[in-house]
């Protein structure tokens, strides 16, 4: 076996089993509708500022800035808490549409660097730009320049993570936060997953973060002093996702929108709910507006999506080639329990399209 033949074989196979080091970038703008608010109202700046629902009510702020931060004052915090907490807190209605299209100029700005854009919501995404050949392949320089685009495009500023791997970008993210980026090599993943506070974890939700603790779990380097078939059974499916997290290791894919090809909508809330049935009244207001965008495609599968108070998502999706009650219903639950209990700010559902369909009917035409 040549050398050449023996390195393509290894190649491929440390691909296959994402041991070659992916590049990862997490962005994230910073305090997105607070600061798209300030930009455009310029006597709002220097001042604590937030938007969301007014007090009173069940109210919730979405964003805001760091200077009502400094007070205390979080995002998914009820208006009401936040007005005692900082009594000079201005709170101003969303603007959807604004947003919208920041956002639109934003992806466009990731586009330029790769196709595979995975957004999270609005003001953030996942870029995969391990073949981009830009900044001779420096994921560290792409970031940097990409926060530099966004600044000079829309006067807003941004924050990236870069890592291996998604859910270490995405907290990596949060590190040097407003306006910066913090770096995790891949030598230093391990390293950093040990040392993670285990609520960090993405599908740590509180409750399971009290369930381990209560079982000395703190961090990521706890979780490893146990099999993966010991946390099963404490944590169900999950258990063995959390041993591979807690070694730094999630071999998601980046999936871009465009590669899933689906159709969907979504509604964010500015009054968190705190049922399922107030969920699913959301859900049916959505459903007029997913058919009008589906017009006559066929699909192949249902995906809800749910934000919840504390900005964590979930997606439940199954296989269905129409939308019933039923089907709606037992997403929502499933997506709802993950929830341990957090309220909703975001629902959203959405259909994959069936390619397959869609090309043999082109073919026969
Ligand atoms: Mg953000």
């Amino acid at each position: 076996m040549t050398a050449l033949a023996a390195t393509v074989i290894v190649t491929v196979f440390l691909y296959r089993y994402g041991d070659v080091a992916r590049k990862i970038i997490h962005v994230d703008m910073d305090c997105f509708y607070a600061a798209v608010e300030v930009r455009d109202h310029p006597e709002l700046a220097g001042k604590p500022v937030a938007v969301g629902g007014p007090a009173g009510g069940r109210g919730v702020l979405s964003t805001c800035n760091y200077q009502a931060r400094e007070f205390g004052v979080r995002s998914a915090m009820p208006s009401g808490e936040a007005l005692r907490r900082c009594p000079n807190l201005i709170i101003v209605p969303g603007r959807m549409q604004v947003y919208q299209q920041i956002s639109q100029q934003i992806r466009a700005i990731f586009a330029k660097y790769t196709d595979l854009i995975e957004p999270l919501s609005l003001d953030e995404a996942f870029l995969d730009v391990s073949d981009c050949t830009l900044h001779r392949g420096s994921a560290t320089l792409i970031a940097k320049q990409i926060r530099a685009e966004i600044l000079a495009a829309t006067g807003l500023t941004a924050s990236a993570g870069i890592a291996n791997c998604k859910f270490i970008a995405k907290i990596a993210s949060d590190e040097n936060k407003p306006n910066g980026q913090f770096v995790v090599l891949p030598s230093e993943t391990e390293a950093f997953a040990a040392q993670l506070p285990l609520r960090k974890i993405p599908g740590v939700g509180p409750k399971t973060a009290e369930r381990l603790t209560a079982r000395g779990l703190n961090v990521g380097a706890d979780v490893l002093k146990h099999q993966p078939e010991q946390l099963a059974q404490w944590l169900g499916k999950f258990g063995p996702v959390l041993h591979q997290r807690a070694q730094g290791i999630d071999n998601r894919a980046v999936v871009s929108h465009r590669e899933r090809k689906s159709v969907g909508v979504e509604t964010t809330l500015f009054e968190d709910l705190g049922s399922e049935t107030e969920c699913l009244h959301e859900l049916h207001k959505l459903l007029p507006k997913l058919s009008q965008r589906l017009g006559t495609k066929r699909f192949k599968g249902l995906n809800l999506k749910l934000k919840f108070s504390d900005f964590q998502q979930t997606t439940v999706s199954c296989q269905a080639h129409q939308l019933e009650e039923n089907t709606l219903r037992a997403l929502l639950h499933t997506g709802y329990q993950r929830g341990e209990g957090r309220g909703v700010r975001l629902v959203g559902i959405s259909v994959t399209l069936d390619d397959a369909k869609t090309q043999q009917l082109s073919l026969l035409m």
